[in-house]
């Protein structure tokens, strides 16, 4: 008994902009939200991760040390470990030369280190696209004083690590 007949059919309440706020549709070209957190790992502590340490290093030379001085030790102070107990490793090496290399594995090192201010890249690319900035200040420098355009050898000749 379907008698009451299908109510009428009104156009929905438009809610169109104002004229003077037209905006093209919002294409989100990218798909993360805005306030993404960044991916920081520069003030990040590494964790030494030898059995019952607890040190933390600001960086992984410094960690490095740390292994070497106070967990390898020497023969000459007579307290020389060669197996790693770092989290579990269980290497053992017969020489303190190849436990030290050995644990750079468990450090992530950077390799790549910019000249200009010691920042220290990963990724040899990191470090190229990084060194632009400098490139670009020196650049900027040499417009503002109305500098010679001598081309500096030196600039060109920094030795490729
Ligand atoms: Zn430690
Ligand atoms: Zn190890
Ligand atoms: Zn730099």
């Amino acid at each position: 008994m379907s008698a009451s007949p299908p109510p009428q059919r009104q156009s929905p309440p438009r809610s169109t902009p104002p004229a003077s706020t037209v905006s093209p549709e919002p294409t989100k070209q990218d798909q993360s939200p805005p306030s993404a957190p960044p991916k920081e790992e520069a003030n990040a502590l590494l964790r030494c991760q030898w059995e019952a340490c607890t040190t933390e290093c600001p960086d992984g030379d410094q960690l490095y040390l740390h292994l070497c001085n106070s967990h390898i030790g020497r023969k000459s102070t007579n307290n020389l470990c060669l197996t790693c107990r770092w989290n579990n490793c269980g290497t053992s090496c017969s020489k303190r030369d190849h436990i030290t290399s050995h644990l750079r594995v468990h450090i992530p090192l950077k390799p790549h280190i910019c000249e200009v201010c010691d920042k220290s890249f990963k990724r040899p690319q990191d470090l190229k696209k990084h060194e632009k900035i400098h490139t670009e200040e020196h650049h900027a420098q040499h417009k503002h004083s109305k500098a010679v355009t001598v081309v500096d050898p030196s600039f060109n000749a920094r030795p490729q690590s």
